[in-house]
């Protein structure tokens, strides 16, 4: 490969060591022994991983970071924001107490090290970046650290060496009355509680919620605000952390086994990504057929809402569109036979001699039925997920794939959410914001939430459907699949969707 001659290991180095010496020279890789349940990140790991672990452990985190994000959109407080994460934190990123002490705690500490350290690099390379990762797992470490034991909690911070002066008994007194004061008149007795003093900067958060006493550019903090103190240690190490790394940046470039996956992540936190799986959108006994797409397109998602309304009005789409929107078909369980019915039927300006030689063919590839050995083994392409539809191909003049949220102009898509019902003043106020923030999956999901907010508070209150089933959309097929499900809450679903209808 024409890159290998930039691979990082410059041989003038790799010679420079005798091999004797080699052998019996310290190892620089090293496996390290977590005995923490939480961790600062401030040592990089330095043991071998495989290629497949350092991509699956940061996507994993990335699936983490990203409804963390989400939750905070949606105004979740932080009590909220933990029971949320919970099942998925549960999922894919689990961290025991240390008095499990199994093998096991120490490979999920390893996955949290490791997958931080491989995100941080991902991350860097842009300031919008740093601060939404940085903002991201500080919440992570809230959520983690009140949820730890507070003898182990303890411990982690002893462990930490914060450079904290604890004020004197004399200056204590002096003080008394301010540090009363600042605390809403408590303690009582000054005695009873011990107080450190800190830069000022060190605590944002008391400072803005003025918690505490302020004398010379010190922050004197009481011992229960601990919290404060440790949150914003983090964030200060982890945000000088990520400029540093964003320097080093330019010479990972020179790998190119890493830079392609690092890219694709970064990419991935726009929207993160998800993985198609048939067995996981399908509805069993549902009537998914060429005649009833017209009546099941209610539910479908905007991006491909609109391609079914641009077909029906032209008898037409083009190449990208028949493609986004064959897949998406496709996944919801439309077979071969079905899906050349469906596009035959569309394409109703032309004769069977043109649809036939034009584009029958490429509706038999998506399926696999045609094509390489390798497009015929894997069953064709897999449906789009909406980062896919966001960030390749954007649609030129006269095209109707894409993401409306992000390549509709503001008034255009308003319109079209108007025209599939969607009419209420605050949810096309909070698309309106979402799309200006770049935020489009969560404007997505903002609108689902709202044609569905009923049926959603039904599973909610009865139980029936956990966090882990609500989670935030990021598959135009996962989008169909719930909003079937929850139209059809209790019916058999053999009735064929004819009561699935998204506008109100
Ligand atoms: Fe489609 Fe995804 Fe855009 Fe929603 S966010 S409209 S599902 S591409």
């Amino acid at each position: 490969m024409i890159r290998q001659e930039f691979s990082r290991a410059d041989p003038k180095r790799r010679t420079a060591l005798d091999p004797k010496k080699r052998q019996f020279a310290p190892a620089t890789f090293q496996n390290v022994e977590y005995k923490h349940r939480l961790n600062f990140y401030v040592t990089p790991p330095t043991a071998d991983i495989t290629l497949e672990q350092f991509e699956q452990w940061a996507i994993d985190r990335l699936r983490v970071l990203a409804e963390i994000e989400a939750c905070s959109f949606r105004n979740k407080n932080l009590t909220e924001t933990a029971a949320h994460m919970k099942p998925l934190l549960d999922k894919y990123l689990p961290l025991t107490s240390s008095t499990s002490n199994s093998a096991a705690t120490q490979i999920e500490r390893q996955k949290d090290h490791y997958s931080h350290f491989i995100l941080r690099l991902a991350f860097a390379s842009t300031e919008d970046l740093r601060r939404r990762f940085s903002r991201a797992e500080t919440t992570l470490f809230r959520i983690r650290f009140q949820d730890n034991d507070s003898r182990e909690r303890q411990k982690f911070v002893e462990g930490l060496n914060l450079d904290l002066e604890i004020v004197s008994d004399e200056e204590r007194r002096e003080y008394a009355e301010e540090l009363r004061a600042a605390g809403g008149g408590f303690p009582k007795r000054i005695e009873e509680e011990s107080y450190y003093k800190v830069d000022w900067e060190k605590v944002p958060e008391l400072i803005e919620h003025r918690r505490v006493f302020l004398k010379g550019g010190k922050a004197y903090v009481p011992g229960r605000e601990q919290l404060s103190m440790v949150i914003a240690e983090f964030t200060n190490k982890l945000d000088k952390a990520l400029e540093t790394t964003s320097r080093a940046l330019p010479r990972l470039d020179e790998d190119d086994r890493l830079s392609p996956i690092l890219t694709h992540l970064s990419q991935n936190f726009t929207t993160p990504d998800a993985n198609y799986s048939s067995s996981s959108t399908s509805l069993p006994g549902a009537d998914i057929s060429a005649r009833n797409i017209d009546t099941l397109s209610s539910s479908f998602p905007l991006c491909m809402q609109n391609l079914h309304r641009s077909l029906r009005r032209d008898a037409h789409l083009k190449h990208f569109g028949r493609l986004q929107y064959s897949l998406f078909l496709k996944g919801i369980g439309l077979n071969l036979e079905e899906c050349l019915v469906f596009w035959r039927g569309a394409f109703n300006k032309i004769t069977d001699d043109t649809f036939n030689k034009e584009y029958r063919y490429n509706v038999r590839h998506v399926y696999g039925d045609v094509g390489g050995d390798s497009n015929r083994r894997g069953n064709g392409y897999s449906p789009f997920s909406c980062q896919k539809i966001l960030t390749e191909h954007p649609p030129g003049p006269g095209e109707a794939h894409g993401c409306p949220y992000r390549h509709f102009s503001i008034d255009n898509l308003t319109a079209l959410l108007q025209q599939v019902g969607v009419k209420d003043h605050e949810v096309l106020k909070g698309v309106k914001e979402d799309k200006e923030k770049q935020k489009f999956h969560l404007a997505c999901n903002r609108v689902f939430e709202y044609a569905h907010k009923q049926e959603i508070k039904k599973v909610r209150d009865d139980g029936t459907w956990g966090a882990a089933q609500l989670e935030t959309i990021v598959h135009p097929n996962e989008y169909f699949k719930r909003s079937y499900l929850l139209k059809n809450l209790g019916k058999n679903p053999t009735d064929g969707g004819g009561d699935v209808k998204m506008e109100d």
